[in-house]
Formats: structure tokens, sequence, C-alpha cells
């Protein structure tokens, strides 16, 4: 029998009862043999993440809480989490002395990674009592390099000597270490990057990843109100809607699975009975042409438009404008052009003090005819492997953003025609979700 690798989020490992559902959940397969709990989530939406807390304690080490508590004060709240949750499972286990000594370590400035990557130790420490499974930390196998860079093949080599070793285990998510032994914390929401890279280093069969929704939607469930689940979808399409903001799995998580061809289920811990969405590299079946998979966004992006007459025939022009950009350090988004036209599409926050500097040195470099700049753009993703080569999906996609009265800012076709991206003002994009999502959720199922 092939393995499993199941990996639980913030909300799954939030308190005991959630708990008890991971330990049902795991005891109902003898192949779900390794588990990767997050750090415990909110079990309320006006909670608090333990992570935030850690992150608060860190801080608080060094600067007032901007919520006015002292150091000691934030870590008895997490503390307390934890010994709760130790208590109502009825565990026979002394949590203290690891509380005291990560206590001791983030008031003695071990700093933010260190300080965040204990809510998932701690809650492996209790996953691996309460499923009576051995504990393996992923400090020992999971690399980074000095510049905090993911190291994936040395990981990889590393991660399949140690759990080769076992037949089960526990590996709390969301963290590695550094040569020097000194913790490194993926991302935020970077258990799901644990997953994979476990899921990869056993070779397993599946990685399921537990969550609080019965799988990936066709859009956010924060902006439209019950979307469609996707029975099945590609680790390309999840790849540009995960990129471009549909949080349920971390974007770079499908990386080590890809590699590996392993499977990923996404499924809901609440309602394990539930199918769920299946994630593979050519999708589960034949797609309907036009069909669309998903939806996505994300706010805070800035156009710089540039135009100049001939540009189309002047070499070297698209280069001389990123290397301006590679001497601010800054990567691009999407770069759409035109004969004479080109835009460059940045997050806001990277360009954030210096577009000044940015648009004069951009100046001097391609000597345009204009240059314009919009600020305040939401850019929306409409992703599809059934969308390739189907002139009707854009015409239907414009005719209902025209239909919503809604002004398109910018269009960008990858070549895949995987997908098509709009921008909008921030203003509009949830209205374009959702118009986006009422023209094509009607489509044919799968
Ligand atoms: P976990 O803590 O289990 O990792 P996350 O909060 O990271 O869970 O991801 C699950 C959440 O992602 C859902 O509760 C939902 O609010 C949000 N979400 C955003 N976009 C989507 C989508 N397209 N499909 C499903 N969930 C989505
Ligand atoms: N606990 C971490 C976070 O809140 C990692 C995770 O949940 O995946 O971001
Ligand atoms: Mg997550």
């Amino acid at each position: 029998m092939g393995i499993r690798v199941c990996k639980f989020g913030g909300s799954s490992v939030a308190d005991a009862d959630q708990l008890r559902k991971v330990r049902a959940i795991i005891e109902a397969r003898a192949d779900r043999c390794f588990v990767v709990p997050s750090a415990p989530g909110k079990r309320y939406s006006a909670d608090e993440k333990v992570t935030d807390l850690l992150y608060r304690a860190d801080s608080a080490t060094r600067s007032p809480d901007p919520k006015g508590l002292a150091f000691d004060q934030i870590f008895d709240l997490i503390a307390e989490r934890y010994r709760k949750i130790v208590s109502d499972l009825g565990l026979a286990y002394d949590l203290d002395p690891a509380l005291a000594d990560v206590h001791a370590k983030i008031r003695g400035g071990a700093g933010p990674d260190y300080a965040a990557s204990r809510g998932e130790y701690l809650c492996g420490l209790i996953v691996a009592r309460l499923l009576d499974r051995p504990f393996v930390d992923p400090a020992d196998m999971i690399v980074f390099d000095a510049k905090g860079r993911f190291l994936p093949e040395e990981t990889q080599t590393r991660v399949a000597d140690r759990l080769g070793r076992e037949k089960s285990g526990v590996v709390p998510g969301f963290y590695g270490a550094q040569a020097d032994g000194s913790i490194k914390t993926f991302s935020r929401g970077g258990s799901d990057m644990t997953g994979s890279i476990v899921a990869r280093g056993v070779g397993a069969e599946l990685y399921e990843n537990w969550t609080d929704v019965s799988g990936l939607l066709m859009t956010d469930p924060r902006i439209v109100e019950r979307p469609r689940t996707i029975p099945s979808i590609t680790y390309r399409e999840l790849r540009e809607l995960s990129y471009m903001g549909a949080t349920v799995l971390h974007e770079e998580a499908i990386f080590p699975v890809r590699i590996a061809g392993i499977p990923v289920q996404i499924l809901n811990t609440n309602a394990p009975e539930d199918p769920g969405t299946r994630i593979t590299a050519a999708g589960h079946d034949a797609v309907p042409a036009g069909r669309v998979t998903g939806i996505a966004g994300r706010k805070d992006f800035t156009i710089i438009a540039l135009e100049k007459t001939l540009m189309n025939a002047e070499i070297g022009y698209g280069r001389r404008l990123l290397s301006v950009l590679e001497r601010h350090g800054l990567s691009w988004e999407h770069m759409p052009s035109g004969i004479d036209t080109l835009s460059i599409i940045l997050k806001s926050d990277a360009v954030d003090g210096k577009l000044d500097q940015l648009l004069a040195d951009i100046r001097e470099a391609c000597q345009p005819d204009s240059i314009d700049v919009e600020k305040g753009i939401a850019l929306v993703a409409t992703v599809g492997r059934g969308m390739s080569h189907q002139p009707g999906t854009a015409a239907r996609l414009f005719g209902a953003l025209a239909g919503a009265g809604i002004n398109i800012r910018m269009i960008d076709q990858g070549s895949s025609e995987l997908n098509i991206i709009v921008g909008v003002e921030n203003a509009d994009f949830e209205r374009t979700v959702r118009a986006i999502y009422a023209a094509f959720a009607s489509a044919p199922r799968n």
C-alpha cells in the first residue's frame, strides 16, 4: 500500500475538538503515515492565530506592543492555549519544560523566525503524543542557505534519508534551518510547503491537504457566496490561481509534489467525506471547451505604461527597461505590450518610496514619448485549461465586465492561453470577480 502524507491547517488544529477530528481522520486509514500540523489557528473570527501571537511576542522584546501588552503577557496567552489543548485532550503530557525553553529563547532575542516556528513545533509535540507517533524535527531535514533561500535538492536527500527510517511520524510544518542551525520559516501559510516536501521525500502516493473548506472553490468564498467546488485541476492551473490569490494552498507548495508527480487532494477536516479537489499533472478528465476552472485576484498593483513611436523597431528597448528594474531590485508581474507601447506591472508595495527615482531612471534609459503611472490596480485572473484557443471565452469575459460597467485598465493573456488577466481599479475588484464568476459558473459541469 502506498504512503499518504496529511497536512492539517491552522483551523484543523485550533483546539482539542478539532484535534480529535484529526485523530479520527488519521486512524481511519492505515496508509496515512506522516502528519504535518500547522500552528493552532483561529477558533472564532475575533480569535488570534498562535503564529500571529508569536510574532507579536517576538517584537514585544524590542518595541512596545501595538495592543499594549508586555512580552510575558503575550507569551502567557500562547502558553495557555497549548496547556488547554493538552488538558482538554486528557493527555498525560507536561508541556511546561518545552514552553519554558521557548519562552527563554524568544526573550533572549532568538528572532522572528525562531519565534514563529514554535507554533508548529509545540503543536507537533502534542500531535505526536496524541497519535503516539515519533516526532521528527524539520530543522534536521529542511535546509535553507545563508541568505534564507530554500534548498530543494539537499532537502529532498535529507528528508528521504531521515523519514526513510520511520514507518510513520509527525513533522511540524512551516520551518527548517540554515547550515548554522538557526531556524528559518517559509512565508506565511508555509506549512503547505512542508507537507509537499515530506510527500516528495517519502515518495508518497498522495498528499492530503486538510483545511476548512471542501476543496478549492471556483473563487474566493469571502467574495462570492458558496462558489462551486473545483473537482479536478492541474498543477499549472493551481499555480496560476494560488499565485494570483487563491490562498487555500501556499503559492510554492505545488513544486515539490509536481516534480515527483504526486497528486494532491484538498479535503475538509470538518467534512471528511466530501470529495474535495484533486490536483494532478493532467487533470482528471477532458474539460469541455470554454470551461473556466477558477478566478482569483489581488489588489494593489502599479502599472507603468510607456509609449514611444517606432518602439517596436528599436532593438534592445525591452532590455533597457528591464535592466532599470533589475538595478532597483524589482521583479515584475506582467508586461503586456502593443506595437509602440509597453506596460510593466509591479506590486505597489515593492515600488513604494522609490517610484520617482525609478521613473527618472526609466526616462533616461528608454527615452519614451510618454510615461503614465496608475496606482491602486487590482489584477483578476480567469484560469482554465479549457480556455485554450477558445475565442468565445474572452468575448464572454469582456461582455460580462462591460455589462457590469467595469472599466478595464489592462489586459494580459498569457501565451499558454491558460489564463486571461484583467487590471481594474482596486475599488472594482470584488465586483469584477463576481461578474466573471456569474458569467462562467453555469458552464457545463464535469
Ligand atoms: P489552512 O489554515 O487550513 O492552511 P487557509 O486559511 O490557509 O487554511 O486556506 C483556506 C481558506 O482559503 C478558506 O477558508 C478560504 O477562506 C480561503 N480561500 C481563498 N480562495 C479560495 C478558493 N478559491 N477556494 C477555497 N478557499 C479559498
Ligand atoms: N502557521 C503559519 C502561518 O500562520 C504557517 C501555516 O499555517 O501554514 O502562516
Ligand atoms: Mg494555509
